[in-house]
């Protein structure tokens, strides 16, 4: 895919954190992610207003004029919480308590989390006293199992460096980048551990990690990256076929095991290789509707997520819906803010 002139002014004029033009190598350089891959295969119109132009929706709540929004904000206290425990669990004087209790309380605090004390999540939790049950909760269930694996890595990030490379011609270098909670072992094999959060469990919970393309990146890596960290000699951790999903309800439960659940995802070499296939064909066709927006053109809306993106209304339904151009403008600067664009290799937490 040779990048046209029309392509590269335009990367010119519109620097983007994930695509660059190397005039020295005179090629498209590329770093994706599992988020930037699954916004646009949902739809490219939402991906060029929210990745491409940086759009944002002004958030409805501020403190001290910084926009809040719950499930971002949950995620980040979450995942601090949880990082807090994988770096200190194994200590002797680690003390489950006052992780759960002391040391959330003031993280609560410390970001304001009350003033979400209105969002249905924030309630269905249960606000402080509700996040403490679940971290006592998560101690108690996972720390016996804890007890079996040895905690490699913690926050492991990969990306611009080229570390996992997905394609490489005389054109385009096309690169994976992530973050990792974890990288585990349990005596036989090395691989990523991962927290997911869900509103609450129906049915088997693990079934839908078996399709789901993040674990499945994260495998992917560690399959690239282990044969380099690992030796020879100890080839069956130098193959990483499996992910450790620890999954979370939300919603409180009638006993802590009900709340957590630990499920294997394994993948086969066959999988892996489609899984990079996918993204490079995904990655090809990002970079075409660039080109078309280079040239004029517009993108392809997926009308079918209008009402229904991630079971919210899409955030830009009311600028799709607009009779001109002009009117398009006005409701983007009107009710959206620019927002620092994603970078891939700055990866927020996905809990
Ligand atoms: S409103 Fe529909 S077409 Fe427009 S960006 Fe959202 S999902 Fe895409």
């Amino acid at each position: 895919m040779k990048p046209s002139g029309q392509l590269i002014e335009f990367l010119d004029r519109n620097p983007l954190p994930w695509l660059r033009y190397d005039s020295e190598k005179q090629k498209l350089i590329m770093v994706v992610d599992n988020h930037l891959m699954q916004t646009y295969r949902a739809c490219p119109q939402h991906y060029v207003f929210g990745n491409l132009h940086g759009y944002a929706p002004k958030s409805p709540l501020h403190v001290d004029n910084v926009a809040r929004v719950w499930f971002l904000d949950f995620g980040v206290i979450l995942h601090k919480m949880i990082e807090l425990y994988y770096r200190e669990f194994r200590k002797p004087g680690f003390d489950p308590n006052a992780w759960a209790i002391e040391r959330a309380t003031e993280e609560w605090f410390s970001m304001q989390m009350d003033v979400h004390s209105e969002h249905k999540e924030y309630k269905l939790i249960g606000g402080l006293m509700g996040f403490i049950g679940l971290l006592v909760q998560f101690s108690v269930v996972f720390s016996p199992q804890n007890e079996k694996i040895r905690i490699i890595g913690q926050e492991i990030s990969f990306g611009k460096r080229g570390e996992v490379p997905l394609h490489i011609d005389d054109d385009v270098e096309i690169y994976l980048s992530g973050r990792m909670d974890l990288v585990i072992e349990d005596g036989y094999f090395i691989g990523p551990m991962d927290h997911k959060t869900m509103g609450q469990f129906r049915g088997d919970p693990g079934l839908q990690f078996e399709t789901d393309e993040g674990p499945t990146g994260y495998i992917y890596t560690m399959s690239k990256i282990l044969p380099q960290i690992v030796p020879e000699d100890q080839f069956l951790k130098r193959d990483c076929s499996k992910i450790l999903m620890n999954l979370i309800s939300k919603k409180p439960t009638t006993t802590p095991q009900e709340r957590f659940r630990r499920v294997p995802v394994r993948k086969t070499i066959y999988q892996l290789e489609q899984y990079r296939m996918r993204m490079v064909n995904t990655a090809f066709k990002l970079v075409e509707d660039i080109e078309a927006l280079a040239e004029g053109l517009p993108v392809y809306r997926n009308t079918s997520a209008c009402t229904n993106w991630h079971m919210y209304p899409c955030k830009f339904r009311d600028v799709c819906r607009q009779g001109s151009k002009e009117a398009e403008l006005a409701t983007l600067n009107n009710g959206f803010i620019k927002a620092p664009l994603w970078d891939t290799e700055a990866v927020a937490p996905t809990t």
